[in-house]
């Protein structure tokens, strides 16, 4: 398995498992069969309504807390004041952990300005003990200069929707030169447009004997994204984790990089709220 360091010295596994649109009653299968496939790393939020399930397979699984990796997300109607707490005591409660291991500030909301304000709860969570890692997600750049200028904590990962068509290359750049490490979502586009049949990835998927979406994952795992496709099937759970015994070479990686188009599959952070 292929880790990254965050900048406060956690190792995150790059490769994990994303739930969002799981529903409730097939989550724990789901999960269940991720970790036995070798998932360490499950990607969850409040908002999914599924972290009873996660963490109903997280139990059952016998596998030490230490050797896996689970975030989940604060959502916005739980910005400001005391909130965050009792949000993070909720999300925990359905987990049934004693610390998550990344606390994300699911979008911005600008709009409400409050993710400052939400930002330093997180802060005092992860003084706590309740949350490993923090960081955020669906953060502009304008976002993320707020909380370096009006806060002394640097978040861990920002989560941005990224796949070939919306390679968001600005934010990329700007968060790593402040240490801040990419997680991509909907890294296979979500299906909503035909990724996975682009001349430029089915030529890489011919070359190297493997799937057009092994391509496009092992795309941002060689970019040094964070990426947790989903799947509720256990033939792609598979599929998507055997992507360790190939390599896209610089020719395949430059094709794949051109396919930027600008093209969002879901909302814009400055209008969710
Ligand atoms: P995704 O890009 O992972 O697409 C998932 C879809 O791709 C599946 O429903 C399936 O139709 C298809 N798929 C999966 N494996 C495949 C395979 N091997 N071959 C062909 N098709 C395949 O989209 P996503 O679920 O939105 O993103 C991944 C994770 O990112 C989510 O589950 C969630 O954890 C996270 N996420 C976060 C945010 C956020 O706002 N922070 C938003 C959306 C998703």
């Amino acid at each position: 398995m292929l880790t990254i360091t965050l900048n406060d010295g956690r190792t995150i596994p790059q490769l994990g498992l994303g739930v969002f649109k799981t529903p409730p009653e097939e989550t724990e299968r789901v999960v269940s069969e991720a970790l036995e496939l070798g998932y360490r790393h499950i990607d969850t939020a409040a908002i999914y309504r599924n972290e009873e399930g996660v963490g109903r397979a997280i139990a059952a699984s016998g596998i030490p807390r230490d050797e896996l990796w689970i975030t989940t997300k604060l959502w916005q109607d739980h910005q400001g004041g005391d909130k965050p707490f009792a949000a993070m005591d909720e999300s925990l409660g359905k987990l049934g952990l004693d610390y998550v291991d990344l606390y994300l500030i699911h979008w911005p909301a600008p709009k409400t300005n409050k993710f400052v304000e939400s930002w330093k709860s997180l802060g005092v969570i992860r003084d706590r003990g309740l949350a490993k890692s923090i960081g955020v997600s669906n953060f502009q750049v304008p976002h993320l200069q707020r909380l370096l200028d009006e806060t002394d904590v640097v978040p861990a990962v920002n989560q941005v929707e990224l796949h070939p068509y919306f390679q968001e290359r600005e934010i990329v750049t700007f968060a790593r030169q402040h240490g801040i490490n990419i997680e991509s979502w909907g890294p296979l586009g979500q299906g909503k447009y035909p990724l996975l049949e682009l001349p430029e990835i089915t030529a890489a998927a011919e070359a190297h004997g493997k799937s057009p979406a092994q391509v496009v994952i092992r795309w941002h795992l060689q970019h040094d994204f964070i990426v947790f496709p989903k799947s509720a099937r256990r033939e792609r759970l598979k599929e998507n984790f055997e992507v360790f015994d190939f390599e896209l070479s610089a020719e395949q990686m430059g094709a794949i990089d051109a396919l930027e188009r600008g093209h969002r599959v879901s909302s814009d952070p400055n209008e969710v709220d």
